[in-house]
């Protein structure tokens, strides 16, 4: 086992020379290793190149550019901001500005999400009193520009984050404007999931000499892997506790690994298991030794089924029972989910490596097929059902094998005296049902709610989708479309790119997912997936566009 186990956190991060404070914020996360794309990255931020980095989410490439521009920061000296990140929908906006702020602990970083949607009165009053980065949308960022109640003459570095998903919704001339009104002699940092030539076109214009990075181009870890049944589910990250559990449920593991991001995650779900009934334990950095044979040896007899570990607390581990791999989150870089289910499916036997996905990184699980060269099948979720089902099954077997056993024969005089007033089936039934009951019982738990997965062509045609306005255009014909009325329009200045974000930040759906647009004058038509519709229109009905509360409802098909 690893000797640098417990020291890793001062030799990953703090190699790439960062500031105490920033460690001690990375330390208290439990992040125990940077990343790839935080390893290429960090440095050449801090040294204050221009960058355009390739890395899709899941990768850790938000904190790839908030801990640069953290570390050059002089939180409160000035009360115009001196970083800017431009994002495309409000959910991310919200995340990345909590980074910042979780990272910038320490350093006192004043942070501010701004978006559509949102009351203006109090993202102004935020600005009044001064912040040192703003995470926006670039339609409201533009807003505020526009009202002068931004100012961005002390801007030092600017960030474009998921670039291709803000040209994708319109954002393209917004950026360009904002750009305009930041100083020349900023650093301007580019991450985009996808590099089509308009990305690189606006590389090559507002970028200076930008240093390049592209993450899972590297091919060499792919060659051994074993025969391993590999799956992925779709979870939302509300739903993932409960999802591991049911997927544990039915998959029932000899003995397994399951795979955390940070020390903290994996405190979480050891405790989320353990209260679901399985005997798991916590390995991570922090165990001495000692502690992590004791844990290993209680793996290997059988006494513990589950090992929840981060990355680095499982390196150079070796269990010949491991049956099954699974990834709480798709690993950073493909590389390490090589890694990860080289555990398993060793000398021949077989053994299965599941992965549970957040929608957005569903990016990620396909460079890590391209990397493998394997499919990775994506399954829909057992549902309270399926799970109901499983538990009958298993009292089948488990009394099946029991009655084969030859020491039944003490139990006969209890039987005898039962069956003195009742039939043997109702004997059998209760005890069955007893049996049910010392099993856990019957489940009951709310249904996880399924997601469908992005088919690759959406990937590809979305762009194209995004310009058409006429309905029915470019989407795929087996995808049932609802179109849904807003009772907004040009005279509003209502603009594609309002809906998209909108819809993306107020109901959650990806971007990508929101098909034709066409507005008129007086209103607008927007094309959302059937399944999402009611969500769609109860989430803009309570919301705010362009300043009004629209109507919003089915479209009538006669109009
Ligand atoms: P991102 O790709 O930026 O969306 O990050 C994906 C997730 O990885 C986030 O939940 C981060 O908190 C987490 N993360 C980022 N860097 C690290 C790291 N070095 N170690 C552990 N977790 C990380």
């Amino acid at each position: 086992m690893d000797e640098d186990v417990a020291t890793s956190t001062d030799t990953g991060f703090a190699a790439l020379g960062l500031r105490p404070e920033l460690l001690r914020a990375l330390a208290d996360l439990g992040y125990e290793e940077p990343t790839p794309i935080q390893r290429e990255a960090i440095a050449p931020l801090v040294a204050g190149h221009d960058l355009v980095g390739q890395a899709a989410t899941g990768t850790g490439k938000t904190a790839a550019f908030a801990l640069p521009l953290l570390q050059g920061l002089a939180p409160g000296a000035s009360d115009a901001p001196a970083a800017l990140v431009l994002v495309p929908t409000r959910e991310l906006a919200e995340q990345v500005s909590q980074a910042v702020y979780r990272y910038g602990r320490d350093l006192h970083v004043r942070v501010l999400p701004v978006y559509g949607g949102q009351p203006i009165s109090r993202q102004l009053q935020v600005l009044r009193r001064g912040v040192d980065v703003v995470v926006g949308t670039p339609g409201r960022i533009l807003d505020h520009i526009e009202r002068e109640t931004l100012r961005l003459d002390a801007v030092r570095t600017v960030v474009l984050d998921e670039a291709d998903e803000m040209l994708d919704m319109g954002f393209a001339e917004d950026i360009e404007a904002i750009l305009t009104e930041t100083p020349e002699q900023r650093q301007t940092v580019l991450f985009s999931a996808t590099m089509p030539p308009r990305i690189d076109a606006i590389a090559r214009r507002h970028l200076r000499e930008p240093l390049r990075i592209q993450m899972g181009r590297d091919t060499a870890a792919a060659d051994a892997l074993p025969a391993v049944r590999q799956s992925a589910y779709l979870v939302a990250r509300a739903h993932k506790t409960a999802a591991l559990g049911r997927v544990l449920d039915v998959e029932a593991p000899t003995a397994a690994i399951v795979f955390c991001r940070t020390r903290e995650e994996v405190d979480e779900v050891t405790q989320s298991l353990n209260g679901r009934g399985f005997r798991a334990e916590a390995l991570h950095g922090g165990l001495s030794q000692d502690q992590r044979d004791r844990v290993m040896g209680r793996l290997r007899s059988g006494a513990t089924e589950l090992l929840v570990a981060t990355d680095v607390a499982a390196r150079g581990l070796d269990v010949e029972q491991l049956t099954h791999v699974i990834n709480y989150n798709v690993p950073s870089a493909p590389e390490a989910y090589v890694h990860r289910i080289g555990r398993v499916g060793r000398a021949g036997r077989t053994g299965a490596a599941i992965t549970l996905a957040e929608p957005r990184e569903q990016r990620m699980l396909k460079a890590i097929e391209r990397l493998t060269g394997q499919r990775i099948v994506l399954e829909k979720l057992p549902t309270v059902t399926d799970l109901r089902a499983r538990r009958l099954e298993v009292i089948r077997t488990t009394v099946q094998e029991a009655m084969a056993a030859d020491d039944l024969d003490r139990f006969r005089s209890v039987l005898a005296s039962l069956t003195d007033d009742a039939d043997v089936e109702q004997v059998a039934l209760a005890g069955l049902k007893l049996l049910h009951e010392a099993n856990g019982g019957d489940v009951d738990e709310p249904e996880i709610p399924s997601i469908a997965p992005q088919r690759e062509r959406e990937f590809e045609n979305r762009a194209a989708r995004r310009g058409s306005n006429g309905p029915g255009r470019g989407r795929p014909a087996e995808d049932a479309v609802t179109r849904v009325f807003v009772g907004l329009g040009r005279r509003a200045g209502l603009r594609p790119q309002d809906l998209v974000g909108a819809i993306a930040g107020e109901a959650g759906l990806p971007a990508r997912d929101v098909g034709a647009i066409q507005i008129t004058d007086r209103f607008a038509l927007v094309e959302v997936p059937e399944a999402d519709a009611e969500r769609v229109i109860r989430a803009l009905s309570h919301s705010t566009i362009r300043g009004r509360r629209p109507t919003v409802r089915r479209d009538r098909p006669h109009r």
